[in-house]
């Protein structure tokens, strides 16, 4: 019986890729690349939620719409990675924890900069809309670290690579009504405060944060 029902998804599959032309309303990549192998089902709903999600930091918030353009303007590659099953290159025993990690060696771009291959690793719920996980803005936190590593903006504190994260990621939660992150944790790190998109938003700033964000690896924001 398995034989017919995969050569069966395998077809199904094959017609699904034909039935999604690119659309034409999709931002550019530009320096951004998801991967999604051919004929795998859940690659290609990953790929087009993450379309989805990069088009609503385009049309829906002039801060996210900025970070989507360093992205694609990067002078590395920033790739997309859908933590899907056991065999995918994420870290081992540890598989659904979002993350960014340097994926190559520096390259200099044709104008002179210099930057790193960054790859960003989420699970599909991370980017389906119809899913809780979707609005804590990890697609905008993981993209945040992929354009600070492809821009080769690499802070040796860790707090201050993810308090940057937890700015773009406030900035997601509060464009879909959701709890701002206060704080953040991990297996690493010790809880710490992340209240700069608060403070950022009381004092009218926080475009002045983008700028800061956008431009070096620092994070003076009120
Ligand atoms: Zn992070």
């Amino acid at each position: 019986m398995a034989r017919p029902i995969g050569s069966l998804l395998f077809f199904l599959s094959l017609a699904a890729l034909a039935s999604a032309p690119a659309r034409a309303d999709e931002p550019p990549l530009g320096s951004i690349r998801i991967e999604a192998p051919e004929g795998d089902f859940r690659a290609e709903e990953f790929r087009r939620n993450v379309m989805a999600g990069l088009r609503v930091m385009k049309d829906r918030s002039p801060h996210l719409a900025r970070l989507l353009r360093a992205a694609q303007q990067a002078p590395a590659p920033i790739t997309v990675h859908p933590m899907i099953d056991e065999t995918g290159p994420h870290l081992a025993g540890d598989r659904y924890r979002p993350h960014a990690r340097v994926a190559g060696r520096p390259s200099v771009a044709r104008d002179g900069r210099v930057g790193f291959p960054a790859a960003i690793f989420l699970t599909p719920g991370m980017v389906n809309p119809h899913w809780i996980q979707y609005k804590r803005g990890l697609l905008p936190h993981e993209l945040l670290h992929g354009v600070d590593i492809a821009h080769a903006r690499m802070p040796r504190d860790r707090r201050l690579v993810e308090r940057r994260a937890m700015f773009v990621e406030n900035i997601w939660r509060d464009l879909h009504g959701w709890r701002l992150a206060e704080h953040y944790t991990d297996q690493t790190l010790d809880l710490f405060e992340t209240q700069e998109y608060q403070r950022a938003k009381a004092h009218d700033a926080i475009a002045r944060c983008m700028d800061v964000l956008l431009s070096v690896s620092s994070f003076a924001c009120p």
